[in-house]
């Protein structure tokens, strides 16, 4: 409030700016939190993996013969590996949130023809299920014609994600359902779905929401350890690749009958001519 010569004479603040302040403090308070969460659930993650590694060495150190201690040794190797996996994976979530830390490869965006690329993704898919003892049945519906504007390796990333999880929750031996094909959105584009389905145990309906998070396991999978061989972090980097291109993704499951997931990509009217193949 200024006097008659223009010079501030109070200062005086208004309730909003009090509850804006309130509500920015507030947000900063919860980004904290979540910081620290993610902080905690990263220690936690890869104190279980270094703890079997240095167990192994030093029992291996404590035979005190030059027998070499074969099970030590290849149970230090795969945790190792699962150590770092999940350092490249967490440096990849990292990169994509921060508008600071270069991306480590950023997206490209080209024009993609949807025929061939399912035909190697459903490829790929069958390849990863075998690793697994499974059996991809894929289907298509209609002629699943038209063009995508993604980075087409990073969405084959995201959906062997779904597969590999199919594959590894899914029965010993069982189908994992790989369907795609187009849909009409109101006004919106045309959009491709992609849906890999299993009949696993399924997700119970209070964690449903929560698979897309770092770090979240669900279920049995939680109580599997470090040995259930997942991270925790395989949706929240499928979801990351997919919105990052203009998708989704979405989860339905029944518990004891199965998960379906379900991504969708919107077609572009781009008439550039894709490349032969994907
Ligand atoms: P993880 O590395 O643990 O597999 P993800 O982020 O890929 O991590 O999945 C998060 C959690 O969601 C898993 O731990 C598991 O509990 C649950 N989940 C994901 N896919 C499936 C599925 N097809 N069937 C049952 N549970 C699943």
């Amino acid at each position: 409030i200024r006097d008659d010569q223009g010079r501030v004479a109070r200062l005086q603040t208004s309730s909003r700016d009090v509850s804006e302040r309130k509500a920015a403090e507030e947000a900063l308070e919860e980004a904290a939190r979540a910081k620290t969460a993610f902080l905690a659930d990263v220690s936690h993650e890869l104190r279980t993996p270094l703890t079997v590694i240095r167990g192994n060495a030093e029992v291996g150190l404590q035979l005190r013969s030059d027998c070499v201690h074969k099970e030590g040794l290849e149970e230090i190797v795969r945790e190792a590996g699962r150590v770092s996996r999940m350092v490249e994976d967490l440096l990849f979530l990292a990169r994509s949130d921060s508008s600071k830390l270069p991306p480590a490869a950023p997206f490209v965006s080209e024009p993609v023809s949807v025929a061939p690329f399912l035909d190697e993704l459903v490829h790929r898919a069958e390849l990863l299920a075998r690793e697994h003892g499974a059996v991809v049945d894929a289907t298509r519906e209609g002629d699943a014609e038209g063009i995508l504007r993604v980075d087409h390796i990073r969405i084959e990333q995201a959906v062997l994600a779904l597969v590999d999880n199919a594959a590894k929750y899914g029965p010993a031996g069982g189908t994992i359902s790989l369907n795609a094909g187009l849909v009409a959105r109101g006004d919106g584009p045309t959009e491709l779905r992609i849906e890999v389905a299993d009949r696993g145990p399924g997700i119970p309906e209070k964690e449903l929401p929560h698979v897309f998070e770092r770090f979240y396991r669900a279920g049995r999978s939680r109580d599997l350890g470090a040995n259930g061989g997942g991270t925790g972090l395989g949706l929240s980097i499928s979801k990351t690749i997919v919105e990052a291109q203009g998708g989704r993704i979405e989860a339905r499951s029944r518990l004891g009958e199965g998960t379906r997931m379900t991504l969708y990509l919107p077609l572009t009217d781009d008439e550039t001519t894709p490349p032969e193949s994907p």
